[in-house]
């Protein structure tokens, strides 16, 4: 198995913003993290280091360890051996405010709460336990931003459980708004979101970049992944490559991440330099 570091400057065919000489400092680094659970190894020797700013995708079929790789971030499952570095720091030391959005089915949904309820969640860690924020206060002015920015704004007193699910990942990413984090973890954000929820999600994560988060995404839609990201991380039990779309979408790096449960098409067949499309047959 080849592992592909590709880090080198080109211009973008894509669309997405580089920045030739990359200074932006270094947000997240993992370094030959190895993590699981138990006495199982789920994933081993992951390696990489994103900017300020950067959009990062996490792409590998069900089972890779995407969730395991975002749950050692903030800590939830400790790594076996490696390191993962937060402004430099460990984890547990880092000040840097990391938001989560994890997979639908980690949440539970029948809690009897409120679109604002959950959006003021977010705000705990700056109000404090025990307190309460006021109408008109900034938690409350943070709570009304975050969800107007993903147009939920109509439905803050409606219950959680009544909402569709491209509304619900809205309100998640709003609680993730309120929290003002610097680091943006999303767990397959668009697994279930019809084509407009997509959208909404996707310029908030823009303008997120443009204000210096730093965003790293698991999905499975990999034509998506060509066009919107900085960079890709392909996972499947270790790393197989990280860097640039068209850097890593190469057949035997896909090949070893997704096995067969994927096809590949050139956009062009005869410039050997074009963005592959590519489609992922493993999940609805
Ligand atoms: P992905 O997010 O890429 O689908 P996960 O990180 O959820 O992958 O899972 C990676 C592996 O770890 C799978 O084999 C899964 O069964 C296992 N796993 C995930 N969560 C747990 C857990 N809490 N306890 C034991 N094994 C787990």
């Amino acid at each position: 198995m080849s592992l592909v570091i590709a880090d080198s400057v080109k211009p973008s065919a894509n669309g997405t913003h580089h920045h030739p000489a990359d200074d932006r400092p270094i947000t997240l680094e993992v370094r030959n993290l190895s993590a699981g659970y138990g006495d199982t190894v789920t994933l081993s020797d992951v390696s990489f280091a994103i900017r300020r700013g950067e959009r990062i995708g996490l792409l590998g079929p069900n089972g890779a360890g995407k969730s395991t790789l975002f749950k050692a971030i903030m800590g939830i499952v400790p790594p076996i051996s490696g390191d993962i570095l937060i402004h430099q720091q460990p984890v547990s030391q880092a000040t840097t405010r990391v938001a989560y959005v994890p997979q639908f089915e980690e949440i539970d949904w029948k809690f009897p709460v409120t679109v604002y309820d959950v959006v003021m969640m977010g705000r705990t860690r700056h109000i404090g336990w025990l307190r309460w924020s006021r109408k008109g206060d900034v938690h409350d002015r943070m709570v009304w931003d975050a969800l107007a920015r993903v147009q939920m704004t109509p439905f803050a007193n409606h219950q959680i459980s009544e909402l569709s699910g491209g509304q619900k990942r809205r309100v998640f990413i709003a609680r993730a708004l309120a929290q003002e984090a610097n680091i943006l973890l999303l767990d397959e954000p668009f697994a279930g979101v019809d084509a407009n929820a997509q959208n909404i999600i996707f310029n908030v994560l823009e303008a997120l970049c443009n204000d210096g988060v730093t965003i790293l995404l698991a999905t499975h839609d990999l034509g998506m992944a060509a066009t919107h990201f900085d960079k890709l991380i392909l996972l499947n039990k270790t790393m197989l490559a990280f860097g640039r779309p068209a850097d890593v979408f190469k057949p035997d790096i896909l090949a070893q991440t997704f096995g067969g449960q994927m096809a590949i098409w050139k956009a062009d067949p005869a410039d050997s330099t074009s963005t592959m499309i590519v489609a992922d047959h493993c999940c609805p």
